[in-house]
């Protein structure tokens, strides 16, 4: 089953746009796992920006306070709750316990209820883990260097060196990133990547397949294929939806993805 849309139309105004999430279905079935992702429809942001959600692109800091507002509060989540890695393209995942800022980390993990781990991307994948059984969670974004460097693994680590998880009850959702019918890639990110992830355009231009990269990652790690979704949609050919970095570069705003655990 695909990951859906909803619309809210909390305001009621025709003025004020409607603030999109897509959720994820592979949670659906438990509502103590709330995980959702923005995108850049909703938001009050000027131009393109729209939804935007990250304060470090040179967008108006109260318009993205209000469109982080909007977009949580949609979600019945409070900004106080978001716990926030400042990403750096690395492999460094953080255990934490509390809300906040975290510094130079490309992944959270948790399982303390109520502290929702947030991850922003505009191509970049954010995926979520979840261990049901255990109740810890973790976000984690990764783009071409974060998945040659199998930063998703590094979180199933942790959570199995915290919670005690086992790869075979996780349940892990791929988001909406760039995917290969757009994602070209030149010879030194190509080199780094077996050729099975790699599609040739007839202008033997590569493009680049990292959703099935991580998501081999997961399986080979012993995460069942059936507890794995992976989002179809891919951020750089759908404009009206999405926010791309490849695409519309400084005048792309960032989405976030979010997952928490409510008692
Ligand atoms: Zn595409």
């Amino acid at each position: 089953m695909p990951d859906t849309h909803q619309n809210h139309d909390d305001l009621g105004q025709q003025s004020i746009p409607q603030v999109d999430i897509i959720r994820p279905s592979l949670f659906q079935t438990d509502p103590r796992i709330v995980c959702g992702m923005s995108t850049r429809c909703g938001g009050l942001s000027k131009g393109s920006f729209g939804m935007n959600l990250s304060h470090s692109i040179g967008d108006d800091e109260s318009d993205v306070k209000r469109n982080r507002a909007r977009f949580f509060g949609s979600m019945n989540i409070q900004l106080e709750q978001l716990a926030i890695p400042r990403q750096v393209h690395g492999d460094i995942v953080r255990y934490v316990h509390e809300p906040g800022t975290y510094e130079s980390c490309d992944g959270l993990t948790t399982d303390c209820p109520r502290v929702f781990l947030v991850v922003s991307v505009a191509d970049c994948l954010p995926i979520v883990l979840v261990d049901p059984r255990k109740r810890a969670i973790a976000a984690v974004h990764a783009g071409w260097r974060g998945s040659e460097s199998m930063v998703v693994l590094k979180a199933m680590r942790l959570m199995k060196d915290q919670y005690g998880t086992r790869a075979d009850e996780l349940l892990a959702y791929i988001g909406p990133a760039a995917g290969v019918c757009c994602y070209e890639v030149g010879p030194e990110v190509e080199s780094r990547f077996d050729e099975r992830y790699l599609h040739r355009t007839a202008q033997l231009k590569a493009h680049l397949d990292l959703k099935a990269f991580n998501k081999d990652l997961l399986v080979s790690s012993g995460v069942g294929k059936l507890h794995i979704e992976v989002s179809n949609l891919c951020t750089i050919c759908n404009p009206k939806l999405l926010h791309s970095y490849r695409r519309d570069r400084i005048n792309s705003g960032r989405m976030m993805c979010v997952v928490g655990l409510t008692d």
